[in-house]
């Protein structure tokens, strides 16, 4: 016999947990299908410190790890696999995971957002050499040598201040001249005496050579002047792009490609809902997540109730 879940959940993030704990809770039969592994971009945060509960902080997969345990209290499924296409027969959805349908009477939709990419001449070429997205990953290989980060705000901020534990010299190359970052992190940021803020600029391309990256050039957009600024890794935290590029022709989504939803996170398909940051909102964080996921659970369980 086919299963049909009650409630199919696509994202393993801080919103997807969140829902998938509210439902399995809630004796729905739930599966939550994850691409890579469970815990989404948190679980590349060194510190999370403005989560309610972890005075002192909490290190991101520490604190993901907590949401899974929470999750098995209560029976949640999981599984890996990768989500390529979502169709609305009424009553039922069909979900490919992997090549393979699976049928859910409502699905949850969390899949959260990647690192945006500057998409200039060489960084494509550098990644894994010299170009990445994730300080927290790999800043650790850049020991006593100067590095550049891109982006004004509270993970450039963040990256910037956690690259300076290892690197010589941390260049934080933003586009204006004053920071969107929080003011904690930015007096931080002025306190540390290895990093050099360069305002007004945007990086044109990536130069390197066999060995990865040797250089950047940039364009003072005060003056428009050219320069090169002598770093071996260019980490690059200019925000995020959603995650929902497979849904296109199937949901409404905004210009950027979030996915539209009302205030109780449903989505234009009746019986889909999105939750965290794959959703436009006005704030990307993991208390805000949590609470879209719980707030999408409520909703799917009251939608599924309607049916019965
Ligand atoms: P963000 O807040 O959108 O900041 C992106 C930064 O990159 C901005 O400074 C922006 O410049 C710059 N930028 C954008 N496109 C650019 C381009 N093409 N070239 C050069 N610079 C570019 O993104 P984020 O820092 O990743 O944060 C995303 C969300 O997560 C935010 O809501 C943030 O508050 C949240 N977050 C929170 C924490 C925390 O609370 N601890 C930590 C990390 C992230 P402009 O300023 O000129 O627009």
């Amino acid at each position: 016999m086919v299963t049909v879940y009650d409630v199919l959940i696509i994202g393993g993030g801080p919103a997807g947990l969140t829902a998938g704990l509210y439902t399995s809770r809630a004796k729905l039969k739930t599966l939550l299908v994850e691409r890579m592994i469970l815990g989404g971009q948190v679980m590349t945060t060194t510190k999370v410190e403005n989560y309610p509960g972890f005075p002192g902080g909490i290190d991101g997969p520490d604190l993901m790890a907590r949401f899974q345990e929470h999750c098995q209290e209560f029976g949640l499924e999981t599984m890996t696999g990768e989500v390529t296409a979502l169709v609305d027969q009424g009553e039922e959805k069909l979900v490919t995971v992997d090549g393979k349908q699976l049928r859910a009477r409502a699905v949850i939709i969390t899949t959260g957002a990647e690192p945006s990419k500057l998409g200039v001449p060489g960084e494509s070429q550098f990644v894994g050499r010299g170009v990445s997205y994730c300080a927290t990953c790999d800043g650790a290989f850049f020991r006593n040598v100067p590095v550049a980060i891109v982006g004004g705000g509270d993970t450039a901020a963040e990256e910037a201040l956690f690259l300076s534990r290892f690197a010589s010299k941390v260049y934080l190359v933003h586009r204006r001249d004053e920071l969107r970052a929080t003011k904690v992190l930015q007096d931080r940021i002025f306190a540390n005496d290895k990093i050099e803020p360069i305002w007004n600029s945007l990086v044109e391309g990536v130069i390197g050579d066999n060995t990865g990256v040797t250089a950047l050039t940039l364009r003072n957009r005060k003056d428009d002047t050219q320069s090169t600024l002598d770093a071996v890794g260019m980490f690059v935290a200019i925000g995020v792009t959603p995650k929902a590029h497979f849904l296109a022709d199937i949901l409404d989504l905004n210009p950027e490609g979030y996915i539209l939803t009302d205030s109780e996170c449903r989505t234009s398909m009746p019986g889909v809902f999105a939750a965290g940051d794959v959703r436009k909102k006005i704030l990307k964080q993991i208390a805000t997540a949590v609470g879209d996921g719980a707030i999408a659970a409520i909703v799917t369980e009251k939608y599924l109730d309607g049916f019965e």
